[in-house]
């Protein structure tokens, strides 16, 4: 039987130096790729609503934008043959073309028009002479100085935003605010975008206290709940909170199963290290196929990747690590990209930066790092990088005071101050 972790073995065996107790992040995501397909349910939405969405097919543009040659300028359309480099010109004025308004009339040579930024070029004019840099007398004559512009400026030309039959944007584009514009811009007023992924999470542990509920010794709030919840909602998904489930093999595997009934993928936090794996291992083994590895990275050692079943229902799991920072970052460099794969999304790497470090960061070759960091602009205007203090994968403060993190590769060894270092910024402009 073709299984998943049967796949999942044979995805990982076919990487050079595999290997099951240290697997490179990036042999890990490639398994990870290999492995998801997206979903194919389309719905069609009004345009505002398609904001954040995957386009689910090309839109290809049914007009030439602009419609027509028009000015990008307020000023005088006219004859480029009339200028002359050397001499100032005198042109008659024949009338005025607005925004919305054109002017219909011919313009001979010797002529020009009054035009508006926007507004249709005359037929025979190919210029426009921005209002400042000529004087208008007021006997409808133009006097237009010597080399003021050179023939053809300020000109926009018919289709040079988006031409007839040209793909305006591709399927798979998550809309940002510019692609809902385009959209509008070509009269498009429903989008066909993919449903919605639909991501099941909980919590595994004892020890974890719902908000509300009394910290008794020894326990800690239930913090992934709320940073699961910000990622994926952030992600664009469909959430489905079930909140705390003990470390108990009957709720365990009951909650399992409802996740894999209702969602395309789950994500839990806690229990796959190695103290837990053996009893998390079985009951997800009983329901699916599911791998366990432990990766070269620090921090979010242990990861269990695969896909469980239930009546008929079947979803991808991701297992992360309990530990607060491990969690975020587990989830932002596997389940992230596994997730928009899923929701038919192209989304191309994240840009690095690479910026040099204010101090030195102790690191080991033979693992990726990723240490969450502060990037700021010093006294003489450049970039640069310094870590959150305390790295500990407990340390959700570090997260939270961050606003980059510092990619170290798994090859990379000790980093000097100065040296430069990759750095993946938080928050974008849109
Ligand atoms: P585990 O991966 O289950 O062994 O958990 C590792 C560490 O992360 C332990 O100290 C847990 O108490 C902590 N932890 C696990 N889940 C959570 C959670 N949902 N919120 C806060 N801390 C957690
Ligand atoms: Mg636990």
């Amino acid at each position: 039987m073709n299984t998943p972790s049967a796949r999942i073995a044979e995805a990982a065996s076919c990487l050079s130096g595999h290997d099951p107790e240290a697997l490179p992040v990036a042999q890990a995501q490639q398994i990870i790729r290999s492995m998801l397909a997206p979903i194919d349910a389309v719905e069609k939405l009004a345009l505002r609503a398609a904001l954040g969405r995957v386009l689910a097919r090309d839109i290809v543009s049914s007009i030439d934008v602009p419609a027509h040659d028009n000015s990008a300028m307020d000023g005088y359309a006219l004859h480029g043959a009339d200028l002359d480099a050397e001499c100032a010109v005198a042109l008659k004025i024949v009338g005025t073309a607005f925004a919305g308004r054109p002017f219909n009339g011919l313009v001979g040579r010797g002529e020009c028009v009054g035009i508006m930024t926007g507004a249709i070029m005359p037929d025979t004019c190919d210029s426009v002479a921005p209002q400042e840099l000529v004087q208008a007398t007021g006997d409808m004559r133009l006097t237009v100085p010597a080399g003021a512009i050179q023939p053809g400026a300020n000109r926009r030309l018919r289709g040079e935003d988006l031409q007839s039959g040209s793909t305006a944007l591709a399927r798979g584009k998550i809309l940002r605010p510019a692609d809902l514009g385009l959209l509008a811009s070509l009269g498009v007023a429903e989008v066909p975008v993919y449903r919605k992924l639909r991501v099941a999470f909980f919590s595994t542990g004892d020890e974890l206290r719902s908000i509300g509920e009394p910290l008794d010794p020894g326990c800690v709030y239930d913090s992934n709940r709320y940073t699961l919840y910000g990622m994926l909602t952030r992600l664009g998904c469909e959430v489905i909170d079930l909140g705390v489930v003990k470390d108990d093999p009957a709720t365990l595997e009951a909650t399992l199963r409802s996740a894999c009934e209702a969602a395309d993928a789950i994500v839990t936090s806690g229990g796959v290290s190695v103290g837990e794996a053996d009893y998390t291992r079985q009951i997800m083994a009983q329901l699916g196929e599911v791998a366990f590895w432990k990766l070269a990275m620090r921090p979010g050692r242990p990861l269990a990747f695969g896909r469980i079943a239930s009546n008929g229902h079947s979803a991808c799991l991701f297992g992360l690590p309990g530990n607060p920072v491990a969690v975020m970052v587990s989830f932002y460099f596997f389940a992230r990209e596994a997730l928009l794969q899923m929701m038919g999304a192209e989304a191309p790497p994240l840009p690095l930066l690479r910026v040099p470090t204010q101090s030195a960061i102790r690191k080991k070759a033979g693992r990726t790092e990723y240490q969450r960091g502060i990037l700021a602009v010093d006294e003489q205007g450049r970039q640069t990088v310094r870590t959150t203090g305390a790295q500990g994968s407990g340390v959700l403060r570090s997260m939270s005071e961050a606003n980059c993190m510092v990619v170290l590769a798994h090859e990379q060894g000790e980093v000097e101050a100065g040296d430069e270092v990759d750095v993946i910024v938080f928050d974008g402009l849109i």
